[in-house]
């Protein structure tokens, strides 16, 4: 690997994300040797931390995700870490972290390369990016920013942000972020579609019946009531993970594998992606929010949650495309939490066919995402000792030692922005399609809101979210195959 030389900004440096994520993932990579020399790392946040400080937070945040480390690395890693104190509202502070930048510049040769990270409250992210162009942050060599989700609250919204952006930065150095497309098995998804014959032969919808998809959490909103009733599971998830997967399962075969063919194919797909009408969204759609418990709350009286809210803590749908491999298909989706347990699964079923035997059940692929990592294809044989059909499961799974490799989403997609690559991460022309799906589903029911007697269904905490959602389907034969 490449010694990438880079100084990288990271704006929220004394956040969540980047505690739990970005210094972790950052290690592993000097480790490997992706980074090791011509590299500095300035935290910012409005803290009067001093680079000491920050140098012993990466040290805990390193400690707390890895058994066994070398004292001597942790020690070299962090001293290229530091911290200037910064509020990003406010225009001198980018004076002054941008002659630190420059004189880090020098120090470790970095050649102006310069990479920012947005690692902060989404409403900042505008801010960050105009102040970026207006007090010329950016340097001489390549300049790259990654973009947290969500980009954007809706269409508008996310152009206007774009748009910040796009003043200093062009479309090809823009890593908008998903850190479900860093994910093993998602990654595995191309793969498995494209180099098995038995899958690619069957991939079509002469074959394929219906394609489910399921983000269950296990957690309810916590602390994150105030924000989270602002946006709601299908902003939250649908706009950006369960898309990502819902585009890799239904892209045609790109080309080949650059970044460019994978984005192309993913692009010709989503032309043709149906935005659902206000009928359509009535009656593919299901919104829900958990009730209490003993021991929980109800979302409605969550901390700093509208007691008469209409945000949805659940959502289930149904999208088709007109084009591309699995026209016509139908792909059901539903995210909610206070699910019975964690679970991020995609189930392909596939179309019974007429047999001697009779009764038999369905070929379905399962990827488990989550926790787990494993595809399995259920398929049937005789029973024994008796008359009759039985359904096992052929799985591909990895062993401990192999799942012990597999690398964080955030490390993966890191090293990316490093080496330049995007395939794993969303083109403007992508996200501006998913966002006029969402938007017209919000929309839908904005108008049902505002007629005063929206259907939002109210669900026990950690089942299977509303039955209302086993409703969504097309015909009587359908039903979830995770239950
Ligand atoms: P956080 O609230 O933990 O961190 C926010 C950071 O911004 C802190 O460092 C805070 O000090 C800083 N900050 C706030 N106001 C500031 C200001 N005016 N000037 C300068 N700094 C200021 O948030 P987080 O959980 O780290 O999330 C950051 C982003 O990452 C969000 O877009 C979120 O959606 C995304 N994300 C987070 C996670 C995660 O696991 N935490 C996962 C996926 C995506």
């Amino acid at each position: 690997m490449k010694n990438i030389p880079v100084i990288m900004i990271i704006f929220g440096g004394s956040g969540d994300l980047a505690h739990r994520k970005l210094y972790p993932s950052l290690f592993n990579l000097y480790e490997q040797g992706l980074i090791h020399d011509n590299f500095a790392v300035i935290g910012t946040a409005r803290r009067p931390w001093s680079h000491e400080y920050l140098r012993e937070q990466v040290s805990d945040a390193i400690h707390e995700t890895h058994d066994q480390v070398d004292e001597n690395e942790v020690k070299a890693f962090a001293s290229h870490f530091y911290y200037q104190s910064h509020d990003v509202t406010n225009v001198e502070h980018y004076v002054t972290l941008k002659k630190l930048a420059q004189e880090l510049d020098d120090r470790y040769s970095a050649q102006g390369n310069c990479l920012f990270y947005m690692a902060m409250a989404p409403r900042f992210f505008g801010t960050i990016a105009t102040h970026i162009n207006d007090q010329h942050l950016t340097g001489s060599g390549f300049n790259r920013i990654v973009v947290e989700k969500p980009f954007g609250h809706d269409l508008v919204s996310a152009e206007q942000l774009n748009k910040e952006i796009t003043a200093s930065f062009d479309e090809n150095d823009i890593f908008r972020i998903d850190h479900y497309l860093g994910k093993e098995m998602i990654q595995n998804i191309m793969p498995m579609r494209f180099t098995n014959p038995l899958i690619k032969n069957i991939w079509s919808g002469e074959y394929i019946k219906n394609i489910q998809i399921t983000l269950a959490e296990r957690l309810g909103v916590e602390a994150r009531g105030g924000y989270y009733d602002t946006s709601g599971a299908l902003r939250d998830m649908v706009q950006n993970h369960i898309f990502q997967i819902i585009t890799l399962l239904a892209m045609p075969e790109p080309k080949d594998l650059s970044s460019d063919s994978v984005h192309k194919a993913k692009q010709e797909l989503l032309k043709s992606l149906i935005i659902p009408t206000p009928e359509e969204v009535k009656k593919n759609f299901v919104r829900g929010q958990y009730l209490g418990s003993d021991t929980t709350f109800a979302y409605k009286k969550e901390p700093n949650v509208d007691p008469d809210s209409t945000t949805e803590t659940y959502v289930a749908g149904k999208t088709k495309f007109t084009s591309g491999p699995i026209a016509g298909v139908p792909i059901y989706f539903r995210t909610g939490k206070e699910f019975k347990e964690k679970k991020t699964r995609i189930d392909i079923v596939l179309k019974h066919i007429n047999n001697p035997y009779g009764q038999a059940h369905s070929n379905n692929i399962t990827i488990e995402v989550d926790p787990e990592s494993k595809i399995y294809i259920t398929i049937n044989g005789k029973k024994i000792d008796e008359p009759g059909i039985r359904s096992e499961d052929l799985t591909y799974a990895f062993s401990k030692e192999e799942m012990a490799k597999v690398p964080d989403g955030y490390e993966r997609l890191l090293h990316d922005v490093f080496v330049n690559d995007s395939t794993n991460f969303t083109h403007w022309s992508e996200l501006k399609r998913y966002w006029e799906f969402i938007d017209a589903v919000e929309d839908a029911w904005q108008k049902e809101n505002e007629a005063g007697n929206p259907e939002i269904a109210q669900y026990l905490p950690y089942r299977m979210g509303p039955k209302e959602a086993d409703n969504i389907f097309e015909s009587p034969t359908e039903h979830w195959i995770y239950e």
